[in-house]
């Protein structure tokens, strides 16, 4: 009797589980490697999701992190909702700690055509109808990490003056390369001779919707110390980021080439060459003549290849230009 209760109180519980895609990719030597999405909005700007709706969806995609980042100046639904920007966070705050996920306090500094993400500020109102630098010197008194995005929205392609007077501040840390899906190659150019930490975020303002098989599509990869506000912190100031853009990903060859490595193995069975991908990033790879493709979480078998052991990674991509490549063992 006591377990047919049982059974009637666990089965409705079970049958309404949550299905999350864990989207496994391995660790690097001496980090962890957190999936993380530091540009969201809700009803508190000009979202229309309520802030615990924004933390079931990050655990539903498989992220570790998450950052709800409502505007400072533009509150369209003002009449109805409240201003303050402290309030998304505490309300996503006690759902994410439940689901073991890491929530950022973080705010959109808006200031006309230009936008900056403050990430880890401790006063959410403190940037509200100030000018651009006075918000970002404001952001840098909380030690907040902040990050240019979407810098081409208005079709400029340019590194604009106000945002230079900023960087050469010290006020300007990271940009976003991608933004809701779209990679703007204009920056990538600026990522490492501006030292800057890159970015790829989505910056929805609805729903995230993710067609059957796929992930969401725009993820920020970074390899942390620890997985805490402290270690992701961090992890953002020393640019240990990734850009990852559906199959594809951006960054500097110092954090593509151990990726790379921790994700891929190759070994020889007599005449045939093996290779391997450990995790949720899928790898086209050009080897001699030849291009493979090895799936997500998948192996790959080809003929044993004549010449150098050279292997390009074809969808992981070096900010300089051109792709990641190596030589490999099998
Ligand atoms: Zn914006
Ligand atoms: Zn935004």
């Amino acid at each position: 009797m006591r377990l047919i209760l049982l059974f009637c109180l666990v089965l409705p519980l079970l049958a309404q589980g949550e299905r999350r895609n864990p989207l496994p990719i391995p660790d690097i030597a001496g980090y962890s490697t957190l999936k993380c999405d530091f540009h969201m909005h809700t009803v508190f700007s000009d979202g229309v999701v309520w802030p615990e709706t924004r933390v079931a969806e990050a655990w539903r995609d498989g992220l570790d992190c998450l950052a709800i980042t409502d505007h400072d100046d533009y509150h369209p639904h003002k009449e109805t909702v409240s201003t303050d920007l402290s309030k998304p966070h505490a309300i996503a705050a006690p759902l994410a700690r439940r689901l073991g996920l890491v929530l950022v306090p973080g705010i959109e500094i808006t200031k006309g055509d230009l936008h900056v993400n403050a990430l880890f500020v401790t006063d959410f109102n403190a940037t509200a109808g100030k000018p651009l630098l006075e918000s970002l010197r404001e952001a840098k008194r909380q030690n907040a990490f902040t990050f240019w995005n979407h810098p081409g929205w208005k079709g400029r392609l340019d590194w604009y003056p106000e945002i230079d007077e900023a960087h050469r501040q010290g006020l300007l840390d990271g940009v976003e390369v991608v933004n809701f899906g779209k990679l703007e190659p204009q920056t990538l150019g600026w990522i490492g001779p501006k030292n800057l930490t890159i970015l790829s975020n989505t910056d929805i303002h609805e729903l995230v919707e993710i067609p059957a098989g796929q992930h969401r599509e725009s993820i920020t990869l970074v390899f942390a110390r620890s997985r805490d506000l402290d270690g992701i912190r961090e992890a953002l100031k020393q640019r240990r980021t990734l850009a990852w853009l559906r199959d594809e990903l951006w960054g500097q060859p110092n954090l593509l080439r151990p990726l790379a490595d921790s994700l891929l193995s190759a070994r020889r069975a007599d005449k045939l060459v093996i290779f391997r991908n450990r995790g949720s990033i899928p790898l086209s790879l050009q080897v001699g003549q030849e291009t493979v493709f090895v799936h997500a979480n998948a192996e790959t078998r080809i003929e044993l290849p004549q010449g150098p052991k050279k292997v390009e990674v074809l969808n992981f991509h070096l900010t300089a230009g051109g792709n990641l490549s190596f030589t490999a063992e099998w």
